[in-house]
């Protein structure tokens, strides 16, 4: 079964460098909490249409 859900975004953490393809509710998340490795906080720039 597939699903498109967690590839609505990508997101590049600009401090540990990772990628992750995410969703809009995770990166509401990422935008409030900052980076889920580094705990960075992140900008609107971090996130790119996957
Ligand atoms: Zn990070």
């Amino acid at each position: 079964m597939e699903s498109e859900s967690m590839k609505e975004y990508e997101f590049t953490c600009p401090a540990c460098g990772q990628q992750i393809e995410i969703n809009g509710p995770m990166r509401t998340a990422i935008l409030s909490n900052g980076c889920p490795i580094c705990s960075t906080s992140v900008s609107d720039d971090s996130f790119a249409p996957a």
